[in-house]
């Protein structure tokens, strides 16, 4: 497969042909075409495998046509992850590819500064990137608002799991409209990852790497 096949517009392939890309990984092959048929999905998918890519790129479509439908207030897609570091990693993945279409994007999680962030996130941004916790405070605290995100992405599912956050996790996705899409990933597919896919994903298609 090559990228052509994604039927990505100029601009996004302009992104991508910056980042040297010069074919999609496995996950994104399968991955991608899920995405954008607006299926919710299940990746099973490391570090390393093009994961990130996979969920932006089609990310950034959905929030071009529902920036359209839906004007308003708060994020249209929210991606949550374990760790500060995958989050800024993240975050920088969806400002590369968000350029195309001038999207903005905002990271809070824990251990950086409420206030900052509370601000950033006030300014108005189409993507949040979060851990849990974070993005649970601000919500509390009315930083932001959950009820325009129709694109929710889980990453790292076990790992967040192993953290201690599924009680989070869980108050997040039941937080967001039913109507969404729901993409989620973990490196491995235990019996807890698997119960939380039957709980917040509706009829998902399993793509493994
Ligand atoms: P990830 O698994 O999303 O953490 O991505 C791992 C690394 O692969 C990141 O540095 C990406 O920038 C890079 N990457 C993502 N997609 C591709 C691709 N199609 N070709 C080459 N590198 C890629």
């Amino acid at each position: 497969t090559s990228f052509a096949h994604f039927s990505f517009d100029e601009q996004l392939m302009h992104q991508i042909r910056k980042s040297e890309y010069t074919q999609p990984t496995p996950i994104q092959c399968q991955g991608v075409p899920i995405a954008l048929s607006g299926r919710d999905m299940i990746g099973i998918a490391k570090t390393g495998s093009g994961k990130t890519a996979a969920f932006i790129w089609p990310m950034l479509i959905h929030i071009m046509d529902q920036k359209e439908l839906a004007p308003g207030e708060g994020p249209i897609a929210v991606i949550v992850c374990p760790t500060r570091e995958l989050c800024q990693q993240i975050h920088a993945e969806c400002k590369r590819f968000g350029k195309a279409y001038s999207l903005r994007s905002v990271a809070v999680y824990g251990g950086g500064s409420m206030w900052e962030q509370a601000k950033a996130l006030q300014e108005g941004a189409e993507i949040v990137v979060c851990t849990p916790g974070r993005l649970i405070d601000h919500v509390k605290k009315k930083a932001t608002s959950l009820q325009r995100v129709t694109y929710l992405v889980f990453d790292e599912a076990d790992r967040m799991f192993d953290m201690g956050f599924e009680y989070q996790v869980r108050s997040i996705a039941s937080h967001v409209r039913p109507d969404r899409q729901t993409l989620l990933f973990s490196a491995t597919f235990r019996k807890k990852i698997e119960r939380l896919a039957r709980d917040i994903l509706v009829d998902p298609i399993r793509v493994v790497q």
